[in-house]
């Protein structure tokens, strides 16, 4: 090869190469909105701007297909994947140096939308006392008043317990390294027709 053959890829060019993958593009430079490649499986409403796709690095933005839907995850990494790849072949026909297309692109930052939150809270239907405890890391069962509160709180933190209301409290407990007393607040755990309950903030005194 000579010098001559060594002509970069234009910006038109890798225009044209990310139409070839996804189809029209409304373009603002080297970056522009596209149908999605998994549209298909958007479960909430599309808009036009849900979707964009990079022809060319833009700062840390790699060259790929970019959704705002996270449904399309498999579309649009193979189709950002099936890009690179092009835009790579191109690169590599036409100069010596070439960027590796294996680099995964660079997320969106993630936008709050209510709709997928529900959507995937709804994946947690029964997720209620007894599914949490199948998952708990700390063995539900066996807690004492003494031992729950040592997973809230730290060393020399102390909180005040209550189980009558218009009182200052029953008793303050203070959080110790281990090995701590489980059994601190036992006197708690019967014979309080009024609840127990405790504040959240720990106290100074
Ligand atoms: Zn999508």
């Amino acid at each position: 090869m000579t010098a001559a053959t060594f002509t970069p890829l234009s910006l038109p060019e890798a225009q044209r190469i990310a139409e070839s993958i996804v189809g029209a593009v409304r373009w603002l430079g080297a970056e522009g909105h596209c149908t999605c490649p998994g549209i298909a499986k958007h479960a909430t409403a599309n808009a036009a701007s849900d979707c964009k796709v990079v022809a060319e690095r833009i700062g840390t933005l790699a060259p790929g297909v970019y959704c705002f839907h996270g449904s399309c995850q498999a579309e649009t990494e193979a189709a950002s994947y099936a890009l690179r790849s092009a835009l790579g072949k191109r690169s590599a026909s036409a100069a010596p140096i070439t960027r590796s297309p294996f680099i995964m692109p660079r997320r969106p930052a993630p936008q709050f939308d209510p709709a997928k939150l529900e959507r995937i809270a709804r994946k947690l239907d029964g997720a209620d006392a007894d599914w949490l405890a199948a998952r708990s890391p700390k063995t539900p069962w066996n807690r004492t008043p003494a031992s729950f509160l040592n997973e809230l709180y730290g060393p020399g933190e102390r909180v005040v317990v209550f189980d009558v209301f218009e009182s200052q409290g029953q008793a303050v407990w203070e959080c110790t390294p281990p090995p701590f007393d489980a059994r601190a607040l036992d006197a708690f755990r019967t014979g309080k027709p009024q609840g127990v309950w405790f504040l959240a903030q720990p106290v100074a005194c």
